[in-house]
């Protein structure tokens, strides 16, 4: 296949990628002398901090997603191809994709992260994740089909595990997840179910480190903990998850949730894409570079972004992944490559840390700035919904979702709550192309009287 891309008389930069560093880089180069080539297996940019509000059906999946080729429109240098990138051959500067082989000048690398499992085969088989758009919606409309099968079951076991819900990892994505579903529980699910009993429903945050959020500080891991308890959640610390199967999610090989629900949230590698030198590969899968996100042993690649392992004496075990190292790293990589057209030196990549901010609940959010500064609260939370607010890509998105929140906010209700695409685990395909096994692969022994955490009998 050909991509049918034009010939230029200037050098192409490809860039594999289209999400925070990806697409901060393509519209840094829009000045440069450069042909720039954007592959990205989906059509549109993904704003993943607000995935987790898409999974509970505070805002739609539109509100949070924003089409290439309109973020493009009129940037002339620009080009884009829909493909899978399957592998690089930095001998002959090729990428492979699945429409064609891409020749490149320079290479960029932004391909993220993927969920990391731990090599747990059963939670990858059977837990839900939230890492991209089908992600979400999936996981909306199984926590939903779940409630729905609740109202059927006469068995109390079974409705039990149908409406627990178990959260793993208590990072910002887990915290925010939990506070979201607990508040669903508390103002939506009492106005749509009225039939069940929602007192039993319980939702259960698991980390095995001992404080929540963690590289935040003290005072926001306590805040965020504070709130999640005012909101019943079930906060467990010191504890992991070893296995999940026949709606258990079991701790140990005695004890366990009765749950059919288990989001995992508790951690991820880099996506690295095959044919870079061994020696550039770290064990969790990034690709390390040097102060100008060169990749080690190659002069004309590059990564940035999640994918990319930048060791700096503050920062040993690398960059974290966020969005605004892979941003900054962009805005960086573009005046280096545009310093290289000119023959000069490229110049070190240094990371601002502007802060870190996580929201539990309405009204309730922590926020870390520079120079020990915290606070939390009504502030934070307006501070949270104000930098979220603006760092969506698109006015309309903007707007639509500032209309979802304030609806939400006035009414306690979330309008989202559709079960458009009826999920099982038996079609879902993981990021290997494995197909996912049933997770009620039998029927478990239920105990008449279950406490919130078991023992099997
Ligand atoms: C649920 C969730 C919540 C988060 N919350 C926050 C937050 O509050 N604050 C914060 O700073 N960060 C947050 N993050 C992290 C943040 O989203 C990442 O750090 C950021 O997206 C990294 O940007 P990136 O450009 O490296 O990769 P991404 O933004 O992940 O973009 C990677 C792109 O590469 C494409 N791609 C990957 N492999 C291939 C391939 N082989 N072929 C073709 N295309 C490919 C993908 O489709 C994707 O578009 C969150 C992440 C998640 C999952």
């Amino acid at each position: 296949m050909d991509t049918n891309l034009p010939a230029s008389a200037n050098p192409r930069v490809v860039i594999i990628g289209c999400g925070f560093g990806g697409l901060r880089l393509a519209k840094a180069l829009r000045h440069a002398p450069v042909q720039v080539v954007v592959v990205d297996r989906n059509n549109y940019h993904n704003f993943q901090p607000l995935l987790y509000q898409v999974a509970t059906g505070a805002l739609e999946a539109d509100s949070i997603a924003y089409p290439i080729r309109k973020i493009f429109a009129g940037q002339k240098n620009f080009f884009y191809r829909m493909a899978d990138v399957h592998r690089v051959e930095p001998s002959t500067n090729t990428v492979v994709t699945s429409v064609g082989d891409i020749r490149y000048n320079y290479l960029v690398l932004a391909t993220g992260s993927l969920t990391n499992f731990f090599g747990l085969e059963s939670i990858e088989r059977n837990a839900m994740q939230i890492k991209s758009i089908p992600n979400a919606l999936n996981l909306r409309s199984f926590i939903f089909q779940n409630f729905e099968k609740a109202l059927l079951t006469e068995n109390p076991e079974e409705r039990q595990a149908l409406l627990n819900i178990v959260v793993v990892g208590g990072g910002p994505t887990g915290v925010e997840i939990s506070g979201s579903l607990a508040e669903m529980r508390k103002h939506v699910l009492p106005k749509d179910y009225p039939e069940l009993d929602l007192r039993t429903m319980q939702i259960f945050l698991v980390e095995a480190a001992p404080v929540l959020l963690g590289p935040m500080s003290p005072a926001s891991q306590a805040d965020a903990k504070r709130y999640l308890d005012e909101l019943g959640v079930k906060v467990l610390l010191n504890t992991s998850i070893k296995k999940f199967e026949n709606c258990r999610a079991y701790f140990s090989d005695t004890e366990f949730i009765p749950t059919e629900n288990l989001v995992w949230a508790a951690g991820v590698n880099g996506a690295e894409v095959p044919g870079l030198p061994a020696e550039a590969i770290t064990r969790n899968k990034r690709v390390t570079v040097n102060r100008w996100n060169q990749v080690v042993g190659l002069s004309n690649v590059f990564a940035i972004g999640d994918v990319a392992n930048m060791v700096t004496e503050d920062m040993p075990r690398g960059m974290p992944m966020l969005a605004p190292v892979a941003q900054q790293q962009a805005d960086q990589l573009a005046k280096n490559i545009e310093r290289l057209l000119r023959g000069e030196a490229p110049k070190d990549f240094v990371y601002t840390n502007k802060g870190s901010m996580a929201i539990v609940s309405r009204n309730k959010a922590v926020v870390d700035l520079p120079k020990n500064v915290h606070f939390n609260g009504f502030f934070g939370w307006l501070t949270w919904l104000f930098v979220h607010l603006m760092t969506l890509v698109g006015f309309r998105n903007r707007v639509v979702a500032l209309v979802d929140w304030a609806f939400s906010y006035f009414n306690s209700d979330q309008a989202l709550r559709l079960i458009i695409r009826p999920f099982s685990r038996r079609d879902v395909k993981d990021d290997k192309g494995k197909k996912s096994a049933e997770h009620r692969t039998a029927t478990p022994e239920y105990n008449p009287t279950p406490p919130a955490i078991q023992t099997p009998v």
